[in-house]
C-alpha cells in the first residue's frame, strides 16, 4: 500500500516535471523517498529538476546516491556526465557518457541520439578547450621571447655605452669642460657630470629610436646639468652607430619572430574543418560519407552504427531508415580527399 502511494506521488512528481514546475517535482520526490525509502529513480528524477535548475552540487549527490543504489543506471552516469561538462571535467564527462552507451547496448535500451550528442558535444568541447589551452601557451611564450629580446638589446646598449665611455674618457672629459667650470672643482662632482653624459646620451638615443631604455644612472639633482649645457653634449657620430646596429639587429630578431608566430598561426587557423565536411555523429572528417534518402551526410561507420544501436531512424530527419538506403556521397568523398591532402594534420587528429 505505501509503496503503490510512494510511486503515485513520484508519478505526480513527473507531471510536475513535464509541466517545467521543477520545485514542485523535487518536492513530490522528497516526499516519495520519505514513503519508500531509498530508491534509484526518486534520486535520479531529482537530479534531473536539479540539472534544469542548475543547481549543480545537488545534481551530483544525488547521482551518486542513484549510482550506489544501482551502478547500472544509465541515466544516472548521463546525468553525471552533465554535471562533469558544467565543471569543464570533459575527460570525466566523456567517460560517463561512454559507459551510459555501453549500458545501453548491455541492456538493450535506447534513449534515441541524447547519449551521443552529448559524448560528441563533450569531445568537441574537450578540443576547443585544448585548442584555447594552446593558443594561451603560444601567446605567453611570445611575450616571454619578446622580453628576452628586449633585455638582451638594453644589455648590449649598455655594454656598448660603458665601453665607449672607457675608450673615450680623454674627450668626454674635454668636452664636460668646454660645458661648465664652476661645479667641477671636485672629483665626485666630475664623475656625476660623466653619469650624467652617460645618462644623456642613452636619452638622446631612446629619443631617437622611441625605444624605452632604462637607465641604470642615477642623477643627482643639484649637480645636474642645466638645459643649457645639455645643448652643448653632442652624442658622438661613432657612438650612434653603434647603437643603431644594436637597435637594428634587435627589431630584425623580433621581426623574424613575429613572423614565425603568425605563420603558426596560419596554420592554427587552418586547423578547422569546414562544417560541411564533418559528421553530424562523431564531429570528425567524413572520411567514407554516405547520403541517406533525406540529403543528410554522415560517416558510413557512424551510421550504420547508430542504426544497430540506437534507432532505426535518420537521426537529423527522425524518419524510418534502413542501412541498404544508404548511397556512398561521392562528392563530399572527393573533397574530403582534397581537404586531407592539404591538410595532413587531419589525420594526426583524433577526437
Ligand atoms: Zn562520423
Amino acid at each position: 500500500m505505501t509503496v503503490e502511494k510512494g510511486e503515485a506521488i513520484k508519478e505526480k512528481g513527473n507531471n510536475h516535471f513535464l509541466q517545467k514546475k521543477y520545485n514542485d517535482a523535487i518536492s513530490c520526490y522528497n516526499q516519495a523517498l520519505k514513503q519508500n525509502g531509498e530508491k534509484a529513480t526518486y534520486y535520479v528524477n531529482r537530479a534531473l529538476c536539479y540539472i534544469k535548475l542548475k543547481q549543480w552540487d545537488k545534481v551530483y549527490q544525488d547521482v551518486h546516491h542513484s549510482l550506489d543504489l544501482d551502478p547500472n543506471y544509465i541515466k544516472a552516469h548521463a546525468y553525471l556526465g552533465q554535471y562533469y561538462i558544467e565543471q569543464q571535467q570533459y575527460d570525466e564527462a566523456i567517460t560517463c557518457f561512454k559507459r551510459a552507451l555501453e549500458l545501453c547496448k548491455i541492456q538493450n535500451k535506447n534513449f534515441g541520439n541524447e547519449i551521443q550528442r552529448l559524448l560528441h558535444y563533450t569531445q568537441k568541447c574537450r578540443f576547443s578547450l585544448m585548442e584555447q589551452e594552446r593558443i594561451e601557451n603560444d601567446n605567453s611564450l611570445q611575450t616571454y621571447l619578446h622580453s628576452l629580446i628586449q633585455t638582451d638589446k638594453e644589455r648590449r646598449m649598455q655594454l656598448c655605452i660603458e665601453k665607449y665611455f672607457e675608450d673615450n674618457k680623454v674627450n668626454i672629459n674635454k668636452q664636460i669642460e668646454s660645458i661648465s667650470t664652476s661645479s667641477l672643482s671636485t672629483t665626485a662632482n666630475r664623475l656625476l657630470i660623466l653619469k650624467q653624459y652617460l645618462s644623456k646620451t642613452m636619452d638622446y638615443h631612446n629619443q631617437q629610436t622611441t625605444t624605452n631604455l632604462n637607465s641604470t644612472i642615477s642623477v643627482n639633482p643639484e649637480t645636474a646639468i642645466t638645459p643649457d649645457d645639455q645643448m652643448n653634449i653632442i652624442v658622438d657620430p661613432q657612438l650612434e652607430q653603434a647603437l643603431f646596429e644594436i637597435e637594428h639587429s634587435s627589431n630584425q630578431s623580433l621581426c623574424e619572430l613575429n613572423n614565425l608566430f603568425t605563420e603558426v598561426d596560419m596554420k592554427r587557423k587552418r586547423r578547422e574543418i569546414p562544417e560541411y565536411l564533418t559528421c553530424k555523429l562523431c564531429y570528425d572528417i567524413m572520411r567514407d560519407p554516405v547520403i541517406t534518402p533525406f540529403g543528410i551526410t554522415y560517416c558510413r561507420s557512424c551510421i550504420e552504427e547508430n542504426l544497430y544501436k540506437v534507432s532505426h531512424l535518420d537521426p537529423i530527419a527522425n524518419k524510418p531508415l534502413v542501412p541498404e538506403q544508404l548511397i556512398s556521397n561521392l562528392v563530399v568523398k572527393e573533397i574530403v580527399e582534397k581537404f586531407i591532402k592539404e591538410n595532413e594534420w587531419v589525420n594526426a587528429e583524433s577526437f
